[in-house]
């Protein structure tokens, strides 16, 4: 691929996949990890999984589904921008919540809690665990087969103990090195995405209002501007006016940022910008501050509004209780699930396990693998005498 910048990661110069394959025809390697992406399962479940609004109450809120395709077109650009491999990181972008479960970080943290005495359960891990080994697509191999340079922007963090079991793909958080510069921007755009688009689904639930996010320096300095140029604009129309400022700023600053410290750091590789001490990319420091501006009122207002935690006490109780049926009883799962619950061996990014832990994986992989709606079925499947089983 032509334009690509020394620092970027090229296909020809991939450490390759796990199980080695020919090269395609008409495509590069990323894009085959996007198109593998995009075909599977797991991808199309995203759209039943919450964001932040479980996917019943609205039609118009985000979802897993359309916040992974926002994270990737944002990526895009800044890699385009910079001459980094759009294709790598828009691979990386679809797949980075694949391993989410239903009711978003409620249900990660409910199932975190179920799993604590059998080695947690950590979306990013998921998503790689997922990626690698619980596809079932392929007559050769478990999983998508992705080359090293997704599976690395894929497992964003990982504990020092899980990163042991992990292989060449865990080796950065044991000697303390960098992903590659698309998975570094994959982070950044997913934080751009979220924090706006939770703005908007805000305000749309009547949960957080314009006049609250005054207080948000970054926002109110877009709203101003808007007001000044159309001062009858009110509405959804306004907004979006304000956000798509915000987005904007954001993005501009992370790719001129990046720009600078790439051309001051004179990295040459991929292999320097992985041994490089600190990550390349990044916002400068007033857009950071910002930013961060907007994070915390969100975690205070929104994430902490009476009526989210309600929807996140409910997502917790239906994880624990699902974990702990079928936990205590595995013969109440579905035949393929159970049969995982008996084999002996539950193979998984974090290491193979056996007895009790192997069993509370296979259980913890099937509810990962739910929509919101299948795991609310389920749970009155097995809860509600009325409910047809
Ligand atoms: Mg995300």
């Amino acid at each position: 691929m032509s334009g690509l910048a020394a620092y970027a990661a090229h296909p020809e110069h991939t450490r390759g996949r796990r199980h080695p394959e020919p090269a395609p025809e008409y495509r590069s390697e990323y894009q085959r990890d996007r198109d593998r992406i995009v075909h599977s399962t797991a991808f199309r479940r995203l759209v039943y999984k919450t964001q932040v609004f479980v996917n019943h109450e609205g039609d118009l809120y985000r979802t897993r589904l359309t916040h992974s395709l926002e994270v990737a077109q944002i990526a895009r650009t800044a890699a385009r921008a910079l001459k980094l491999n759009e294709e790598l990181s828009e691979a990386i972008c679809l797949a980075h919540d694949l391993g989410h479960t239903p009711f978003g970080h409620a249900g990660q943290d409910a199932l975190n809690e179920c799993m604590t005495d059998f080695g947690g359960f950590e979306h990013n891990l998921q998503s790689l665990r997922v990626v690698d080994e619980l596809e079932e697509h392929y007559a050769e191999f478990d999983g998508l087969n992705l080359t090293f340079e997704c599976r690395e922007g894929i497992l964003k963090h990982c504990s020092y103990n899980n990163a042991l079991l992990l292989g060449e793909v865990g080796e950065r958080f044991i000697n303390r090195q960098q992903p590659g510069l698309e998975a570094q921007l994959a982070n950044f755009a997913d934080e751009i995405a979220y924090n706006n688009h939770d703005v908007e689904d805000g305000i749309r639930a009547g949960l957080i209002s314009i006049e609250q996010l005054l207080a948000v320096p970054l926002f109110r300095g877009y709203h101003d501007e808007v007001q000044a140029k159309y001062p009858a604009l009110a509405g959804r129309r306004f907004v979006y006016e304000i956000l798509r400022r915000v987005i904007n700023h954001l993005v501009t600053d992370l790719i001129d940022s990046s720009a600078a410290r790439l051309g001051k750091s004179a990295v040459r590789s991929i292999a320097e910008v992985r041994s490089h001490p600190y990550a390349l990319i990044g916002f400068s420091d007033t857009t950071r501050e910002l930013n961060y501006t907007l994070k915390s009122f969100l975690r205070e207002q929104l994430y902490k509004h009476y009526k989210v935690r309600r929807m996140t006490t409910k997502a917790r109780r239906v994880v624990r209780d699902l974990f702990d049926a079928f936990f205590t009883d595995p013969a109440l799962m579905p035949d393929e699930h159970e049969a995982r619950t008996r084999s002996e061996l539950v193979p998984g990014a974090a290491g193979r396990a056996a007895g009790p832990a192997g069993r509370a994986r296979a259980v913890a992989d099937y509810i990962a693998g739910m929509t919101d709606r299948y795991a609310i079925l389920e749970h009155s499947r097995l809860f509600d005498p009325r409910e047809r089983t």
